[in-house]
């Protein structure tokens, strides 16, 4: 089905289906391991190998979502990064990413690739011009930031990337298609933890990789070594969530912008990041999504607002039909030395809220309550 004229929300419900097993409104699960195949001469398929019909309608879906050609379902969204980064960097390779994005990124970049001669530089996107060297091969960014909630410029990056002949990788995690699509600006690869916003129920860990079929086929075949495949019951759990993503994501961004226009002018709360685009005209012409960065006055208990909520739940996972909130100090971000974390504002004072689908005055009036136990 192609994504040119189709609304997302139809897509959803379609996408894929010509995978579907049996006659059924939604596809069986294969959970054989193996299956023989018609001739001898037709390659194996082995669930390890993410070539069952569960696969096939899953990636079929996310490739329409995102307007990819192909794409990789996996089993997280560091598999995703896993897959990505081991199948294209080579030793003595430089990727350039934000000094501020997912925790696990930077850990990734930082902690794991640098062991196979990797090396990252992390910096402002503003400041790549600089950090750019002759061995800079990728260059990967945030669709909107993690953990402050800020919409990046990511139509800059895109035309980075392609004047300096660089492989351009997006994480849209935050945003899923419904608010952006990176490769529409030109990335090479889109990728998602799909455990968030796609899935929205908080009950599949996954993630996805989109992008032209070229840019595809040397993922797929280490896809096939590393391990990173989706077993087919997450993959079926992760197409009943895709139906009703633009649903929830509309409604997501319709309650988050109340719930961050009532935290505004709370005298507990110095600053509210919610929307505001580098560049309006770009990217997020449908909504800004679920996700709040508040920092809250120091005179706020941390400790009894977290604890407090009635109705929020203080975890660190986000993008479910449940409101949650993180201190990213002390979990997304808990690796950052004291000075790393002042210098970016990284602080105990910030919350990063996950706003769900309840009404947003419930949601209003529950910070509410929570605040006033606290300062
Ligand atoms: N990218 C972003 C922006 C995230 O927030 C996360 C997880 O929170 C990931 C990637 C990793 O996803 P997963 O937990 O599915 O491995």
């Amino acid at each position: 089905m192609t994504s040119k004229t189709i609304d997302i929300n139809t897509l959803a419900q379609h996408g894929g289906s010509e995978f579907r097993v049996g006659r059924g409104l939604i596809g069986a699960v294969e959970r054989s391991v193996t299956f023989s195949t018609p001739t001898l001469q037709e390659p194996p398929v082995y669930s390890r190998l993410g070539n069952t019909n569960n696969h096939r309608e899953l990636e079929s879906m996310l490739a329409t979502l995102e307007g990819g050609d192909e794409a990789i379902a996996v089993n997280s969204g560091m598999s995703a990064l896993t897959l990505l980064f081991f199948t294209l960097a080579r030793p003595g390779d430089h990727v350039l990413c934000p000094d501020i994005c997912y925790g696990g990124t930077n850990n990734f970049l930082a902690k794991v690739l640098t062991h196979w001669g990797v090396t990252t530089t992390f910096a402002p996107i503003s400041e790549w011009n600089k950090a750019l060297t002759p061995k800079t091969k990728f260059v990967i960014c945030e669709s909107i930031s993690n953990p402050f909630c800020i919409p990046q410029d990511i139509a800059s990056v895109s035309s980075f990337a392609k004047r300096h002949n660089l492989i351009s990788i997006c994480d849209n995690t935050f945003a899923s298609p419904v608010l952006c699509k990176p490769l529409k600006f030109g990335f090479d690869y889109v990728m998602e933890s799909a455990t968030k916003f796609l899935n929205g129920h908080a009950d599949v860990i996954a993630g996805m990789v989109s992008g032209s079929r070229a840019a595809i086929a040397p993922l797929r075949t280490s896809h096939s070594y590393l391990g990173t495949f989706l077993p087919p019951d997450q993959c079926s759990m992760l197409l009943r969530g895709i139906r009703t993503l633009k649903l929830r994501v509309d409604q997501h961004s319709r309650n988050a912008k109340a719930v961050s226009e009532s935290l505004k002018v709370m005298p507990e709360v110095e600053k509210v990041y919610y929307g505001t685009p580098p560049n309006k005209d770009l990217s997020f012409t449908e909504g800004f999504g679920g996700m709040i960065g508040v920092v809250f006055k120091k005179s706020v208990s941390m400790e009894a607002f977290m604890r407090g909520f009635k109705l929020i739940k203080d975890v660190p996972s986000l993008g479910s039909t449940e409101s949650t909130a993180t201190v990213p100090a002390f979990t997304t971000n808990w690796f950052m030395s004291e000075e790393e974390r002042k210098k970016f504002g990284i602080e105990s004072h910030l919350v990063r809220f996950s706003i769900g689908l309840e009404n947003p005055n419930d949601l209003i009036a529950d910070i509410r309550q929570s605040l006033n136990h606290s300062s």
